[in-house]
C-alpha cells in the first residue's frame, strides 16, 4: 500500500486529494496547521488508513514511516486569507516548501508542489502558456503570495536539479467546489453566500475582468496524473472556459434563482485583469482535461453550501 503525505490536507483541495488517495488504496497522512483549513472537512474520512498530524509545514518534520509520494498543498490560498497572513505566506512558501521538499528527499518520494496561475501576475499573454514568465508586482499586497510561490518553484527545480528528488510542479488556475468556506472571500462562495442569503452580489471593479473556473473533481484528477508521470516542469490544470466576473456572478445567481443585485465594489489592487489557462501541455502529456461543465459544478457545490447551512454551519 503506497503512503502519500497531503502537506494542507484539510483545506478546500487537500481533503479532496486525501479523498481520492484514500479511494485508490493509498494511506494517507495528511499535515496541516488549521489556519484556513478545518478538521470539518476531513471529519467523513473513518478510514483507518488515514492520518492527521496538526503541524505547522514552516517547522521542521519527522516522520516515521515510509513515505512515496508528498503532495505540498500547504498555503493560504484566498486574496483576503493572505493578504491578512502577509509574512506566515512567505514562510510557508519557503521554509513550508523547503521542509516538504526535504521529506521527499529523505524518504526517496515523489513531491508535487501546488503552485498558481499567480505566478503569471497580471499577464501580458493571453491565454496563459507555461513558457509565460509573468508579470508580477513583487512589492505589491498581492506580491506575497505570487513571489512565494515563484520562489518555491525555484526552490522545487534546484531540489530536482541538485539533490535529484523527482519533483513536480502543478499551476492551478481557479478551482472551486464544496468545502469552501462561506466566507473566504473567493468569488465563487462570495457570491454563492451572497445569492443563497438575499444579500447584494459584489462585483470587483466593473466586472469586466476575466477568470477561467475548474471544478475541484477535475483538478485532483489532473494533480494526480501530474504527479505519476515523468514531466519536471510545471503544468497548467484549470478549466479553459473563460467568462467575465459579472457573466459569473450572473450564473451563479441563476443557479441558486435568486434575485439579489449585482453591487459593483473598488477593484482590489493588482486584481489580474485577464486569466485563462492553455491546457495543451496538459493535454498531450497527460492525457488530461476537464469534464465538469460550470453549471453542473455550480450545482454540485450550491447543494453542499445548502446543507452547511441548513446544519448551522
Ligand atoms: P485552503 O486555504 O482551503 O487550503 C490550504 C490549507 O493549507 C489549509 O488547510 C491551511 O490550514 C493549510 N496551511 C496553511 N499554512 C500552513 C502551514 N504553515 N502548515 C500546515 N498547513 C498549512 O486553500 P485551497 O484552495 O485548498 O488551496 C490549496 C493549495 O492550492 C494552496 O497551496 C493554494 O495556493 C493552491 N491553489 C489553489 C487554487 C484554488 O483555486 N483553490 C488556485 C491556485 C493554487
Ligand atoms: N471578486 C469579486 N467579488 C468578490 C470576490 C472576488 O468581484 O466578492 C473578483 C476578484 O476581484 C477577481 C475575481 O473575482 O477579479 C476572482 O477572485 P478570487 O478571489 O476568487 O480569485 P483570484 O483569481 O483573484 O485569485
Amino acid at each position: 500500500m503506497p503512503t502519500s503525505l497531503v502537506t494542507g490536507g484539510a483545506g478546500f483541495l487537500g481533503s479532496h486529494l486525501c479523498d481520492r488517495l484514500l479511494s485508490d488504496g493509498h494511506r494517507v497522512i495528511c499535515v496541516d496547521n488549521l489556519d484556513t483549513g478545518t478538521l470539518e472537512n476531513i471529519e467523513h474520512i473513518r478510514s483507518g488508513d488515514f492520518v492527521f498530524l496538526e503541524h505547522d509545514m514552516t517547522r521542521h518534520l519527522e516522520i516515521d514511516e515510509p513515505l512515496d509520494e508528498v503532495f505540498h498543498l500547504a498555503s493560504p490560498a484566498s486574496p483576503i486569507d493572505y493578504l491578512r497572513l502577509p509574512l506566515h505566506t512567505l514562510k510557508v512558501g519557503s521554509y513550508g516548501t523547503h521542509n516538504a521538499l526535504g521529506l521527499a528527499k529523505k524518504h526517496r518520494a515523489r513531491f508535487l508542489l501546488a503552485s498558481t496561475s499567480e505566478v503569471y501576475g497580471d499577464p501580458q499573454v493571453h491565454p496563459q502558456r507555461e513558457d509565460y514568465w509573468g508579470h508580477v508586482n513583487p512589492i505589491g499586497p498581492r506580491g506575497v503570495y505570487d513571489e512565494a510561490k515563484r520562489y518555491a518553484e525555484a526552490l522545487t527545480m534546484a531540489y530536482h536539479r541538485q539533490q535529484g528528488v523527482d519533483t513536480h510542479i502543478v499551476r492551478i488556475f481557479n478551482t472551486y467546489g464544496p468545502r469552501m468556506r462561506l466566507r473566504d472571500g473567493r468569488a465563487l462562495p462570495a457570491f454563492m453566500g451572497q445569492a443563497l442569503a438575499g444579500e447584494p452580489i459584489t462585483v470587483f471593479g466593473d466586472g469586466s475582468q476575466t477568470r477561467s473556473f475548474c471544478y475541484v473533481d477535475d483538478l485532483v484528477e489532473g494533480i494526480w496524473r501530474l504527479l505519476h508521470s515523468d514531466e519536471v516542469l510545471p503544468v497548467n490544470i484549470g478549466n479553459p472556459r473563460e467568462m467575465t466576473i459579472l457573466q459569473f456572478a450572473e450564473a451563479v445567481r441563476r443557479i441558486v434563482g435568486s434575485a439579489s443585485p449585482i453591487e459593483f465594489r473598488p477593484l482590489p489592487v493588482d486584481d489580474p485583469k485577464v486569466r485563462q489557462p492553455d491546457i495543451s501541455k496538459a493535454r498531450r502529456l497527460l492525457g488530461w482535461e476537464p469534464k465538469v461543465e460550470l453549471e453542473e459544478g455550480l450545482r454540485r457545490t450550491l447543494d453542499h453550501f445548502k446543507r452547511r447551512m441548513s446544519e448551522g454551519r
